[in-house]
């Protein structure tokens, strides 16, 4: 992670990204994600009202995935990837992001998360399961409709396993959580914390990547969501809810992102060190002005950032905590 924040007036005459298109119906009738609509494949939604799980009819990772691969030869490896790839449908309202979901609904999403993460850990070799959310044609999804998916593999994805095997580590070398001593550190500092409650807290980490990549993270260490309590679940939602919105109030659109769940991974090993947490990565630098992974990131492996942590901090926390769509005008 370089940062290079002297670098950010400098000229720019390239590619640009138009805001997004507000003012969404409802309800949308060639919607697949709609109540009592026909989804590819034939399957109708119920009349849904509140969250709806259903199995992604095009899984990326299906237990139908191809098991007998071609043996790679040499120093090539490979095994089949399998899993169970669901849908979660956040709202019918097809017109609402996360943000704008009251907080019991944020609660109740919350509790359908743990549910699914419990419920698919004890599947047969299942050994991670992964809750993410694309947000945004910038990150190419193309139906506005709130929705996340859900990926249960017979393998870890790799940033999880890199944060379980740190963790793990740095649990055997200080007794203490890795991310106790994160939370422990933005503390002391404070420049980059956005929202704190309880037992909650939302920060753009010393070392974001992205412009504004917040991690919303319970306090207390929980291998997953699934651990938290009723009262930290409502006072988790707080924080998220606050987090997005202010997001969205930053340039006054909805602010698009690649949202990610880090949990433990359910592989039978020992997790006690890992903490569980929200990582939200948005893509834009500027309100139409994508961050392009070149050079630096692809070519040679280390993001290059022109703007500060606690810079982008101030900024979000200098924003209201109501939506922009509910201010009076
Ligand atoms: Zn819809
Ligand atoms: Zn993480």
């Amino acid at each position: 992670m370089i940062v290079a924040a002297h670098r950010q007036d400098r000229p720019w005459s390239g590619e640009t990204v138009p805001h997004e298109q507000q003012n969404l119906p409802a309800y949308v009738d060639d919607c697949y994600l709609c109540p009592r609509n026909a989804r590819v494949g034939g399957a109708i939604n119920p009349q849904y009202d509140g969250v709806f799980v259903f199995d992604n009819d095009h899984p990326c990772v299906g237990l139908t995935a191809p098991a007998d691969l071609s043996p790679a030869t040499g120093i090539n490896q490979n095994r089949p990837a399998q899993g169970i790839a669901r849908v979660v449908c956040y709202t019918p309202r097809h017109d609402l992001s996360l943000a704008q979901l009251e907080q019991t609904e944020i609660e109740n999403l919350l509790g359908a998360w743990q549910r699914q993460y419990t419920e698919l850990a004890t599947h047969p070799g299942v050994k991670h399961v992964l809750v993410f959310e694309n947000k945004g044609d910038v990150v190419g999804v193309s139906n506005p409709h709130p929705h996340c998916q859900i990926y249960a593999t017979n393998f870890v994805f790799k940033t999880i396993e890199i944060e379980a095997g740190a963790s793990a580590r740095h649990l055997l070398q200080t007794a203490r959580p890795l991310f106790q001593d994160i939370i422990a550190a933005e503390q002391k500092d404070q420049s980059r914390i956005i929202g704190e409650n309880d037992s909650t807290i939302a920060f753009l980490p010393y070392f974001a990547r992205y412009a504004y990549e917040v991690y919303v993270a319970p306090k207390q260490t929980h291998a997953s969501l699934a651990n938290l309590s009723d009262a930290e679940v409502q006072s988790f939602a707080a924080v998220l809810k606050e987090t997005l919105v202010r997001f969205d109030n930053l340039w006054q659109m909805p602010f698009p992102y690649v949202m990610a769940l880090h949990q433990a991974p359910t592989d039978g090993g020992d997790h006690r060190g890992f903490h569980f947490h929200i990582e939200i990565h948005p893509p834009l630098r500027k309100p139409n002005l994508l961050k392009y992974l070149a050079g630096p990131e692809i070519g040679g492996g280390n993001f290059l950032s022109d703007t500060s942590p606690e810079q982008k901090a101030a900024e979000l926390r200098a924003l209201p905590a109501t939506h922009y769509s509910l201010q009076s005008q």
